[in-house]
């Protein structure tokens, strides 16, 4: 049943054999029991960092005092991270010491949730000390140990939380919940950057509903994100994040969130957009695709659920809509005599006419129709 890319194995195996523990741990194991194939294998282990590091011919120190040693076999990455316990949490976020520690149980304990608290290698078996294996059965999320405390620690662990329940169609233990949404608060601490991933992968989910309780509580207020989305309309964009994401929160809001640039630029775009009327003829199409980008129109057109066929007739056939498409240019036009301001209101007016009669789109003919 749990199948481990050799790789794993190999960087398991060799720890085990200079006598450290070694586990696949976490997410991956989660997956396995849910039936999935995971996505990328954590390993933990008893050996410190610099014994990791000592083992293995190729190495890269990620994350070092945190415990984390990347072990690259055939160039793939692996992270191998020392059993650990944490503690501090001053700042609601990240723990302020961390201590390497030789039981597997107490690295689990410092873990979020049972599912993810579960560790695994062929030897002993499968290791569960929190009930882990019963919450996957029973579709439960649940804090490892009391959850005010673990989300007191830590904030992100709230926003972790719905994702799971979110994407995993997942229930939340009653206390967990009430916990989750009495220090919901406390999300104001952790980065936007990491808020935005989790929302990402959050409104994709099957269950995004349960995000509603994160909202009607004031939990997302300090973003402004308060109105209840409307999840009928969003679970048709399954597919597309961003679109979801456009349906769920509000624009200025999402702005915040500190987006990649090329995330700023759909959603700019989309803004754009918005602003015209429904395209009712070709030429309207072909206004939008000038301001925006064949891509960004496509994502609109979807957004919308609008009939796609005109948009894509008129790219396949490459017609004309933008400046740069005419069949003549500034430089054409100096050579006629004109000059500066008078050049740029041309080309827009020649354009005007090549949407609504793309066949005009010939120099002689251009030429002709310049007032
Ligand atoms: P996925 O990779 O599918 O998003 P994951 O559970 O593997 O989910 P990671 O961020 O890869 O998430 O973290 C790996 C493991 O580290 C988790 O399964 C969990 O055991 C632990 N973990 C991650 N983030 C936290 C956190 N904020 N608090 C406590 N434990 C955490
Ligand atoms: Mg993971």
């Amino acid at each position: 049943m749990f199948e481990i890319p050799q790789k794993i194995e190999y960087i398991i195996e060799k720890l085990t054999q200079n006598g450290y523990k070694a586990y696949i741990v976490g997410g991956s194991v989660r997956d396995i029991l849910l039936g999935k194939v995971p996505q990328d294998f954590d390993v933990t282990t008893s050996a410190t960092p610099n014994e990791v590091i000592s083992l293995f011919e190729h190495t890269v120190p990620t994350g070092i005092k945190h415990g984390t040693v990347t072990v690259v076999t055939d160039n793939t990455p692996v992270e191998v991270t020392t059993f650990r316990t944490e503690n501090g949490y001053a700042d609601f976020r990240r723990p302020d010491n961390v201590e390497f520690v030789s039981d597997i149980k107490e690295d689990l304990s410092r873990r979020d949730f049972t599912i993810n608290a579960m560790a695994y290698n062929h030897q002993d078996s499968l290791i569960d000390c929190f009930g882990g294996k019963d919450d996957l059965k029973n579709k439960v999320l649940r804090t490892v140990g009391d959850p005010g405390t673990r989300f007191k620690e830590d904030a992100l662990r709230i926003l972790r939380l719905f994702r799971f329940a979110s994407t995993l169609g997942f229930t939340i233990e009653e206390n967990t919940l009430t916990a989750a949404l009495e220090y919901s608060h406390l999300l104001e601490n952790v980065s936007r950057e990491r808020i935005f991933a989790e929302l990402k992968k959050t409104v994709t989910g099957e269950n995004f509903e349960v995000f509603s309780d994160l909202i009607i509580c004031g939990g997302l207020e300090f973003l402004n994100i308060k109105k209840i989305p409307n999840f009928e309309k969003i679970k048709k964009h399954k597919n597309n994040p961003l679109i979801c994401l456009y349906l769920s929160i509000d624009s200025k809001c999402l702005d915040q969130l500190k987006p990649s640039n090329s995330e700023r630029e759909f959603f700019n775009a989309f803004d754009k957009l918005s602003l015209l009327n429904a395209p009712k003829t070709k030429a309207d199409i072909k206004e939008m695709l000038n301001i925006s980008s064949p891509e960004y129109t496509l994502a609109f057109f979807e957004y919308k659920e609008w009939d796609t066929k005109d948009l894509k007739q008129i790219l396949q056939n490459h017609e004309p809509y933008k400046i740069s498409h005419l069949d003549i240019d500034g430089k054409t036009l100096i050579s006629l005599g004109f000059k500066g301001k008078e050049i740029g209101e041309i080309l827009e007016r020649l354009r005007k006419i090549v949407v609504n009669e793309p066949q005009k789109n010939k120099k002689e003919i251009l030429i002709n129709e310049i007032p």
